[in-house]
Order: C-alpha cells, then sequence, then structure tokens
C-alpha cells in the first residue's frame, strides 16, 4: 500500500485513495476553510490521493438547492484554498464532478427520462437535445475550473445511479434519440463527458471515472457491457477507474457494518485484464490488512477508503509505522457521518468526534495539570478519560465490570462485531496515555470525596427499564442482557418487548444464521451473483432467509418500527427481520403474562402471542446514584453519557459527550 504509483505525467505517493464524501461543511458559511483544515489533516496523516465530495457542474444537478457547484471562476477562491492546503501536507486532490439527476431533492431535477425516482419526492423533467448538450458542456467547464483552482484532477461519478448512470441503464433511460435505447447511445453521454473534458484539460490532469460495476438492479448492465464500456473510458481518455457498487435506491446494502470486510473487491478484479489504466477498489474497506490483501490479491491497484478516513486521519501514518492496533477503526456504522448528512446535519464520526470539527475542537495541552478521577468505562468515560490525559492531565479510571460498557452487548449482535475494533482501539489510547485503569474496582461516594482530586466524571452508564406490567415477574420473561451475554438459552417462540435499537438487535441475534457471517454466504443471502450471470449481478433465485424461531417485535407507539433507527441502515434492520419472519407489530398494548404466553391488545382486538419467552428491550434509565450523592454532599461532579440522559442515548452522543467534556477539563 506503500508502493507510489506512476500515472505518466504525476506520481501517486501510495495506493490509497481518500474516497469521496460529502460532510455537509460544503453547504454551510465558511465551510470550506473548515474543509480545509479536514482534508490538511488527512493529507497530514499520509494518504497519498483525496477525492472531495460530490460537487455538481451545474444548477440542476445539485442534490439539493443549495449545494455544492462549480460553474463559475468566482467560486474558485474557495477551492483554491483546499487545493493549497492539501499539496503542502504533501498529497493530491481531485474534484468528484456528480450531477444528481433524477436523484436531486428539488424541483429543478432533470433525467434522460421523466421517471421519478423511489427515494426522491420530485419527478425530474426529461433532458431536452440542447439540454444534454449544455450539461456536458458544464462538466467540462467544471473541469477547467478545477484545474484553475489548482485540483490534480475530477473523478467523474458515473455509478450509484446519479445522472450518468441513468443514462446508461434502460431503467431510467427511455429515449429513442441518439442518447436512448441501444447499449452505444446510452453509454454516449457518458463518453462524451470523458472525451470533451480530456480534450480541454490537457494530458496532464487526473480523469477517475466512477463506473458502477454492479448495479444490483434487475435492468441494471450486464457483465459484458460493464467491459464494453470500462474499454471506452479507458479510450476516451481516463487516467483510472474507480469502482461503484449499487444504486442508491436499492435495497441491498453495499457499506452498511453488516457488509462483510472488503464483499466486493472481487467485483474490481473481474475488470482487471479487460483495461489497462490502474483499477480502484472500494466499499467496506477499514483496516490495512483489506488494502493489502486486495492489492497483493491483484484485485486493484488502488484502494479507495472514504469514512476510514473520518475515523482516524492518521491511519496511513499509524499502518506505515506498524502500529495498526493503534488505529481508531471506522465501524461502518453511519450513525456519526451519513445518517447526519441525511438529515442535513454535518458529518462527523462516531468514534471520532474531532471528524469535521478540526477547526473548533481542539484538544490542545491543558494549562494546569489536573487530577481527573473518571467513575464507568463505557463509551462515554473512555473517551473521556483518552481526551483528557492526551491533554496533560492525570486519569485515574474506575470500573466494577471493565472496560466499555454497553459495547460489550453491542459486539455479540450480528454485523456489529466491528465495535471490537473501538474496545481495542480506547484499550490501546488509554494505555499510551498513561491513564490508569482500575477494573474490578469503584470508589463509593465517601471514597472520592477523601482522594481530594481536581475533577470527576461520573459515567456510570444505564440500566435496562423494567415495564409495569401484569405477570412481569413470570419465569418465562428475560432481559436482552441475559439473552445477549447467553445467560439464558433463547426461546423458539419469542416475543420482544420494545422495537428500539435493542430490539431490533435481539431479534437479528435470534435469526440470524451462520452463512450471513462469511463472504459468500452473505452476498447470496442478499441475492448477489458472485458469477455475475444475470444484467445487475442478481441470483434469479431469491435467497430463503427464514429463521427457524417465531418472533414477534413489538412495540406501543404505532409508528413504523424501527423508526428510531439510523436513516440510512434502518431499512436494511427491517427488511431482512421481514425476510426472516419476525412479525412486527405497532400500536400494541401488553395486558399481561402468564403460562399460557403474552397477552395483548391489537387493532381494537385482545391477542394470545403463545411464547416460551418474553424479552424485556423497553429502553433504559441513568444509573446515576452515585452522581445524586455526590451532589447531595455538596460536590461539583461531571455527569456525562447515560448516566446523565438516558433517553435516546447512542454511542455517538456518549464518545462526543465525554471527549467535549475532556477538552474543558
Ligand atoms: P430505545 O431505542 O429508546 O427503545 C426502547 C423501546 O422500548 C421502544 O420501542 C419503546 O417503544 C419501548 N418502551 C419504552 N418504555 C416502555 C415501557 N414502559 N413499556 C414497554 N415498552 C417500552 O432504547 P433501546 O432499544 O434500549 O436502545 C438504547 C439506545 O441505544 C437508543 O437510543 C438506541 O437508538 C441506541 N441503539 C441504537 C442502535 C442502532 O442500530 N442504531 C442499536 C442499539 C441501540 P414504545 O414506547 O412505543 O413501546
Ligand atoms: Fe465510520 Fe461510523 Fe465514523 Fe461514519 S460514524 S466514519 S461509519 S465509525
Amino acid at each position: 500500500m506503500f508502493k507510489p504509483l506512476d500515472l505518466g505525467f504525476t506520481r501517486l505517493k501510495n495506493r490509497v485513495v481518500m474516497g469521496s464524501m460529502h460532510t455537509g461543511l460544503e453547504d454551510i458559511v465558511g465551510g470550506y476553510k473548515k474543509l480545509a483544515a479536514f482534508y490538511a489533516e488527512r493529507a497530514r496523516g499520509g494518504v497519498g490521493l483525496i477525492v472531495t465530495g460530490g460537487v455538481s457542474p451545474d444548477f440542476c444537478g445539485q442534490v439539493s438547492l443549495p449545494s455544492a457547484r462549480l460553474s463559475h471562476w468566482w467560486q474558485l477562491y474557495r477551492h483554491r484554498r483546499m487545493t493549497t492546503a492539501v499539496h503542502e501536507a504533501g498529497a493530491k486532490i481531485c474534484l468528484q464532478l456528480l450531477h444528481a439527476g433524477r436523484y436531486a431533492f428539488h424541483p429543478f431535477a432533470v433525467a434522460p427520462s421523466a421517471i421519478k425516482a423511489p427515494i426522491s419526492r420530485f419527478r425530474p423533467r426529461a433532458m431536452s437535445q440542447r439540454k444534454i448538450e449544455k450539461t456536458i458542456n458544464a462538466y467540462v467547464h467544471s473541469a477547467v475550473l478545477a484545474k484553475r483552482a489548482g485540483y490534480d484532477g475530477v473523478e467523474i461519478m458515473g455509478s450509484e445511479g446519479y445522472l450518468i448512470n441513468q443514462f446508461i441503464c434502460k431503467h431510467t433511460n427511455e429515449r429513442d434519440d441518439q442518447w436512448g435505447g441501444s447499449y452505444e447511445n446510452r453509454i454516449r453521454f457518458a463518453l462524451e463527458i470523458v472525451q470533451q473534458t480530456r480534450q480541454a484539460v490537457g494530458r496532464d490532469f487526473i480523469i477517475i471515472y466512477r463506473l458502477s460495476m454492479l448495479d444490483l438492479l434487475e435492468d441494471g448492465s450486464d457483465w459484458q457491457e460493464i467491459t464494453h464500456l470500462a474499454r471506452e473510458i479507458e479510450k476516451a481518455g481516463a487516467t483510472l477507474i474507480n469502482t461503484g457498487i449499487g444504486w442508491h435506491e436499492v435495497r441491498i446494502p453495499t457499506i452498511a457494518a453488516m457488509v462483510p470486510r472488503a464483499a466486493f473487491t472481487w467485483v474490481t478484479a473481474r475488470l482487471k485484464d479487460v483495461v489497462s489504466v490502474p483499477l480502484i477498489t472500494s466499499n467496506r474497506i477499514n483496516m490495512p490488512e483489506q488494502v493489502e490483501q486486495a492489492l497483493a490479491d491483484g484485485d486493484a491497484d488502488m484502494v479507495s477508503m472514504a469514512r476510514p478516513f473520518l475515523a482516524d486521519p492518521d491511519f496511513m501514518l499509524k499502518a506505515s509505522q506498524g502500529k495498526r492496533s493503534r488505529i481508531n477503526t471506522c465501524i461502518a456504522c453511519n450513525q456519526g457521518c451519513l445518517d447526519k448528512v441525511f438529515n442535513k446535519q454535518r458529518a462527523s464520526c462516531l468514534v471520532n468526534p474531532r471528524a469535521c470539527y478540526e477547526t473548533e475542537l481542539s484538544p490542545g495541552v491543558a494549562s494546569i495539570t489536573k487530577k481527573i478521577i473518571v467513575i464507568g468505562l463505557g463509551p462515554a468515560g473512555m473517551a473521556c478519560a483518552t481526551a483528557a490525559a492526551q491533554r496533560g492531565h492525570m486519569v485515574t479510571a474506575y470500573d466494577l465490570n471493565g472496560i466499555g460498557g454497553q459495547l460489550n452487548y453491542a459486539v455479540r449482535i450480528p454485523g456489529k462485531q466491528e465495535f471490537n475494533e473501538t474496545l481495542r482501539y480506547f484499550r490501546h489510547a488509554m494505555e499510551d496515555n498513561d491513564v490508569v485503569v482500575k477494573t474490578g474496582e469503584t470508589l463509593t461516594a465517601r471514597q472520592i470525596k477523601a482522594t481530594e482530586c481536581d475533577a470527576v466524571v461520573i459515567a456510570t452508564g444505564v440500566k435496562p427499564r423494567m415495564p409495569q406490567i401484569e405477570g412481569i415477574d413470570h419465569e418465562s420473561v428475560v432481559s436482552y442482557i441475559d439473552v445477549i451475554t447467553q445467560k439464558v438459552a433463547p426461546g423458539k417462540r419469542v416475543a420482544i418487548i420494545g422495537a428500539g435499537g435493542i430490539g431490533f438487535d435481539v431479534a437479528t441475534l435470534l435469526i440470524d444464521n451462520e452463512q450471513s457471517q462469511n463472504r459468500e454466504g452473505w452476498l447470496k443471502s442478499w441475492n448477489i451473483d458472485i458469477e455475475y450471470n444475470r444484467r445487475g449481478g442478481l441470483l434469479v433465485e431469491q435467497a430463503e432467509n427464514k429463521s427457524g424461531r417465531k418472533i414477534y417485535l413489538l412495540q406501543r407507539k404505532q409508528t413504523k418500527p424501527g423508526k428510531s433507527l439510523g436513516k440510512t441502515t434502518g431499512w436494511i434492520h427491517r427488511v431482512r427481520l421481514r425476510q426472516a419472519g419476525v412479525e412486527m407489530l405497532s400500536g400494541v398494548c401488553y395486558e399481561k403474562i402468564n403460562d399460557q404466553g403474552l397477552f395483548i391488545h391489537h387493532q381494537k382486538q385482545s391477542r394470545l402471542l403463545d411464547v416460551d419467552q418474553v424479552i424485556i428491550c423497553a429502553g433504559q434509565e441513568s444509573n446515576r446514584n452515585l452522581a445524586d450523592e455526590l451532589h447531595a454532599s455538596g460536590m461539583l461532579v461531571h455527569v456525562i453519557g447515560g448516566a446523565d440522559k438516558a433517553l435516546e442515548l447512542d454511542a455517538e452522543r456518549a464518545i462526543r459527550q465525554g471527549y467535549e467534556l475532556a477538552l474543558k477539563l
């Protein structure tokens, strides 16, 4: 991964690309200054090439209004700030040109045909011949401006179902002119953009083409068409071809945590002997060993990672120094990054709250060294102890049960094993920064007062809520903790009370089958054909994902179960449970539990769910006895994480709160 790549007119210092990712900073006043700091930090961390978040070449192509666009000379200044910062830090940077087409969330959306996307409220206008020509010119003009702004190249986004992809696939292109009909006609738009851009920018400018190699659509491209397109794109003048997997509207996960690591490098590998330009592979690669493996196997010439650089800007530096165990690994949760962007907030990172806040959250060294006690080493406590110690404070941290808190349950859920990396990271980070970690013991309020420390942080977390239901003491009732930790064996017929994050986690644990853990089994379970025999790379036969266990997942609210789950991942959990035959009921009233099972009132009728086990996942309450005792005795303490507020707590909020407190101590 550290071998340079010679592109003829320029040289990349290593084989790793920081892939394109929208951060939300592009769309706010003063955002480009923050973006410059964000990218420069990743460049200093050793990545060879950075690709910016998507920037539209014209007004209609913006993802929403307003969002990033480069079409005028007066927009150059802010881009120059970024390119200069990245070059000074020793990396190269390309601007991604992305036209949303029918994925635009505004009424000016355009597309090859007026077919509405299932993920947008707006029906696009079909582009006229003149509009198509103007759009090609806009791409070319943006690329020329990008060169003037100091970019080393552009990435032309031709995948994930955006405009260029919409021209290529019949799914979205019903035209009968020279831009539709035959495959030759449908790829004309892509080829014209690449050809004309190459002509305009000259030879010494990188053009990456992001090619949709696996549409995952019933009427997506077939493999023969993809190889034809790749050859033509190379002829048109692309320097590198990057891998695109799946359209955004497709209900198959491609980057979420449940996708096995490096699950799609085989797709790039298929194209390896087809073209001679270097290929970039991507998707769910988050540690140096997958990068090395993909390169060593010859699957690709470069590897692209986006989110892993949010999680750790020094990924490359640490890898080069053999400090793999010190990398703060992206756990593919999407909670801190994509979910935020889709909610129109600034991206950050669950495991690294500083990401995209580089100019606002600077740890620095504290002016006075303090003696700090942290009680509780869940996510909030670990983040606070680590950051406080990094600032030079003397930190002693206690936890009766060892480090990790609720993360120790998360790692047992299929698809959430990546949290093990977070535990590993914090264990080392606390050790490296001389946090005195005392597990298996804690301090009472009296002992804390006797320590005469300068600050006390209470991060004692949460305890499960026990709802008031008749028969709640029945022997069939168990807590989610007992099921997750395998203290009790799961029943054959189970009712889960509470359909929040943990209810879904427990249901996933109970339906899981062995095959979903290995790459081939996982691909098959989502109907992906590794042999690529059909259009879109999908299998003919739908995989049989039924669970052998009867599961009810229940909530009192009338809303759709799982509504509180992440915007970009909630649908995956719902689809998976539905496939497994889990019955999800909303608007439930719990009546009683006895030997017969769980009695509920649902849709104006009483109903008996004849289950042999009732698992309580009814949310959490703050574990704050110690904090209250200290407050009552007049001591000022800092309360963070679940101990502070249990409602809607997740690891993202806990880690951010712990980190931000440490910066103030
Ligand atoms: P939660 O998401 O708040 O869900 C609690 C569930 O219990 C709700 O479905 C609620 O629905 C039900 N409930 C609440 N009070 C009840 C009562 N008195 N009787 C019966 N049911 C009751 O909490 P959680 O599942 O414990 O998760 C804790 C936190 O971790 C959440 O913030 C969650 O988002 C986060 N987490 C996230 C994920 C993820 O995938 N992103 C995974 C795990 C955990 P009704 O009130 O409608 O019955
Ligand atoms: Fe990765 Fe989660 Fe951080 Fe996003 S928020 S970069 S998915 S760890």
